[in-house]
C-alpha cells in the first residue's frame, strides 16, 4: 500500500517512504498541561491517531512519540497561584488530558516524554550548538544565532521580515540579531530552575522537542506533525536546532500540519470567551460525536466546530447504530487476512507477520454487544498514570480480554490491531493524504450495503472500517442508553418497549392520534424513536440534542 502525504516543507503530495519500514519514527507536538485541553488541542491528537492507525497496519514497527510540555510560563503561573510544584500540576492535567483523549477513542503514543525529564539532554544539545558556533551566551541566556543557519526559513517559506513580524520578537539588548531565539534563560529563585553551565535556569520552549526527538527517535525522523500554528516559529526552530547541532541535512523527512479550528465560525480566543474544553463538551455530547466532527473536514482544511455539527454527527452515528441494530442477530464474518492484505496492497512479508500474530482470520468486535474492548481498556488506564503509552495498553489488555466472549476472549488473545479487515476503498481513501470526508462517505455506503443485503461479510466490513476510524466504540447498548442519566429515568426499557408496541398496534389500526400521543409521551421523557423497515428502535437522547 502506498500512502501519500502532503509535506509542508516541499509543499507537495509525496509517497511516504520511511527510512526503515521496521521502525517508522513519528513525533507530534503534545499539549502544555496547565489546564484542561481545548477542542483545538484535540484535533491533532485525533488526526495523528488516525494516521498512526494506518501506519501500524502497513508497517512492521512504529515508534510514535507525543510529548507533554510540563515547563512553561503558563504552568509556572498556574502552579504559583495554587502553591503546588509544577510537576504536581502538570501530572494532574496530563491525567485529565488522557481521560479526555480516551473519551475520543484516541490511542496513546508509544512514547510520551515529559520535558522536565529531559533537561540533561537539552543542556547537551545547547552545548553542541555553542561548540559549532550556532549559539552564544549573553547575560545568563543562551541564544540561537539565526544568521548562522543558511537554511533557516526552509519550512515556513517566509522572508526575514515576515519571520520577524510573525515571531513578535522580543527586542532584548543581549541579542546579536533580532531573530535570535532563546535556548536557555535564567530563573529567579521563585521560579522552577535547573543547574546548568550557564547558571540556574530553564529551557526555552523549542529546545525540548528537538532534545526529546534525538533521545527517543533519532537525529532524522520520518514524520513530524502538529497544528498549523506551530510551523513558525516552533517547528522552524526545531529544524534549526536539530540540523545545526547534529550536522544533518534533514530533521524530518515529512512534515504534516493540521488546519485551524473555529468555534461557530469564530477563531477560538480567551477574549471572545469561546474557549471550549473537551471536558466541558463531554458533559453535553458523546465523545464519539466529537471525534466524528473532527473527522468531517480534511485535516489540512479549516474545521468549524459548532452545536449544529455535533447534532449532525449524532444523527450520522444514529444511522450507523440503527443499521447495526437491524443486523444485531447476524453473526460477524471472520475476515481472511491474506485475501484482505492483498486487496489493500500490503507487502507479502507484512501479511505473513499479521497472520503469524493474529492467525489466518480476524473477527472485528461486534459493536452490538457493547463498547469496543480496546476503548474500554484505554478508559480504565487513562487516569492511573501520568504518561500513558501503548505499552500500558498492552499490559492492561489480558485482563480485559479474559472477560470477552468468543471469538474475542481469552487471556492469550493479543491486543487487536485496529482496522484489520477494513474495506479496501476506505483504506485507500485514508492512504490518499488521510482523506477522512471520503472515508466517512465509504462508511455510510457500507452501512447502506448492509441494510440492503444483510450478510455476515457486510457486517464485518462495516465494523472493521468503523474500527479503523475509531467509531462505533460506544457500542449499541450504551449508545441507546444515551449520555443523560436523568433522561427517561422514569421509564424502564420494558415500559418503553411496551409503549412502542402499543404505538405500532395503533398505527396498524390507523389510530394515528393515539400513535402520535405515544410518540410525544416518549419524547417528553427524553426517548427518541426511529421507524425502520425492521421496526421501531429507540434510544435515550443526549443532553444537548434538540431533535
Ligand atoms: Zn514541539
Amino acid at each position: 500500500m502506498q500512502i501519500i502525504l502532503h509535506d509542508t516543507l516541499t509543499g507537495s503530495d509525496r509517497p511516504f517512504l520511511p527510512h526503515d519500514p521496521n521502525r517508522v519514527t513519528c513525533y507530534v507536538c503534545g499539549p502544555t498541561v496547565y489546564h484542561y485541553v481545548h477542542i483545538g488541542n484535540a484535533r491533532p491528537v485525533v488526526v495523528f491517531d488516525l494516521l498512526t492507525r494506518l501506519l501500524r497496519l502497513t508497517y512492521s514497527g512504529l515508534s510514535y512519540a507525543r510529548n507533554i510540555t510540563d515547563v512553561d510560563d503558563k504552568i509556572n503561573a498556574a502552579a504559583q497561584r495554587e502553591g503546588v510544584p509544577i510537576r504536581q500540576l502538570a501530572e494532574r492535567y496530563a491525567r485529565a488530558f488522557h481521560e479526555d483523549m480516551a473519551a475520543l477513542a484516541a490511542l496513546p503514543p508509544d512514547i510520551e516524554p515529559f520535558a522536565t525529564d529531559h533537561i540533561a539532554a537539552m543542556i547537551r544539545l545547547i552545548e553542541q550548538l555553542l561548540a559549532r558556533g550556532h549559539a552564544y551566551e549573553a547575560q545568563g541566556h543562551v541564544l540561537f544565532h539565526v544568521p548562522s543557519d543558511p537554511n533557516y526559513g526552509i519550512l515556513s517559506h517566509r522572508s526575514r521580515d515576515e519571520m520577524l513580524a510573525g515571531a513578535r520578537v522580543e527586542v532584548a539588548p543581549y541579542k546579536k540579531d533580532p531573530a535570535d531565539f532563546v535556548l536557555w534563560k535564567p530563573s529567579p529563585p521563585e521560579l522552577p530552575g535547573w543547574d546548568s553551565p550557564w547558571g540556574r535556569g530553564r529551557p526555552g520552549w523549542h529546545i525540548e522537542c528537538t532534545a526529546m526527538i534525538a533521545t527517543h527517535l533519532g537525529q532524522t525522523i520520518d514524520l513530524h506533525g502538529g497544528g498549523q500554528d506551530l510551523i513558525f516559529p516552533h517547528h522552524e526552530n526545531e529544524i534549526a536546532q536539530g540540523c545545526c547541532a547534529h550536522g544533518t541535512d534533514h530533521f524530518a523527512r515529512y512534515w504534516l500540519h493540521n488546519g485551524y479550528l473555529t468555534i461557530a465560525g469564530e477563531k477560538m480566543s480567551k477574549s471572545l470567551g469561546n474557549f471550549r474544553t473537551v471536558r466541558e463538551l463531554l458533559t453535553h455530547y458523546p465523545g464519539e460525536a466529537i471525534r466524528y466532527v473532527l473527522l468531517t473536514a480534511h485535516y489540512r482544511k479549516p474545521l468549524d466546530f459548532s452545536a449544529e455539527a455535533l447534532t449532525q454527527a449524532v444523527r450520522a452515528l444514529d444511522r450507523l447504530y440503527a443499521t447495526l441494530h437491524a443486523a444485531a442477530t447476524l453473526p460477524v464474518a471472520a475476515i481472511d487476512l491474506t485475501a484482505w492484505g492483498t486487496a489493500v496492497g500490503l507487502a507479502p512479508h507484512r501479511i505473513a507477520e499479521l497472520t503469524s500474530r493474529f492467525g489466518p482470520t480476524y473477527t472485528p468486535w461486534d459493536a452490538t454487544l457493547g463498547p469496543h474492548p480496546v476503548a474500554e481498556a484505554l478508559r480504565t488506564i487513562a487516569p492511573t498514570t501520568a504518561a500513558v503509552t501503548m505499552a500500558h495498553l498492552q499490559t492492561a489488555w489480558p485482563a480485559h480480554a479474559a472477560t470477552l466472549p468468543a471469538p474475542y476472549g481469552g487471556a492469550d488473545k493479543p491486543l487487536p490491531l485496529l482496522g484489520l479487515g477494513a474495506a479496501p476503498r476506505l483504506v485507500a481513501a485514508l492512504a490518499n493524504d488521510l482523506n477522512t470526508p471520503a472515508a466517512l462517505a465509504v462508511l455510510h455506503d457500507l452501512a447502506a450495503e448492509l441494510r440492503a443485503d444483510p450478510t455476515p461479510v457486510a457486517k464485518a466490513e462495516l465494523l472493521a472500517s468503523a474500527e479503523l476510524l475509531g467509531l462505533l466504540t460506544t457500542g449499541l447498548p450504551a449508545w441507546r442508553q444515551g449520555g443523560h442519566p436523568a433522561a427517561g429515568a422514569t421509564l424502564t426499557a420494558e415500559a418503553i418497549e411496551a409503549l412502542i408496541a402499543e404505538r405500532t398496534a395503533a398505527r396498524t389500526a390507523r389510530d394515528f392520534a393515539r400513535a402520535d400521543a405515544i410518540r410525544q409521551q416518549l419524547a417528553d421523557a427524553g426517548i427518541l424513536l426511529e421507524d425502520t423497515k425492521n421496526g421501531t428502535i429507540w434510544r435515550r437522547k443526549w443532553p444537548e440534542e434538540t431533535l
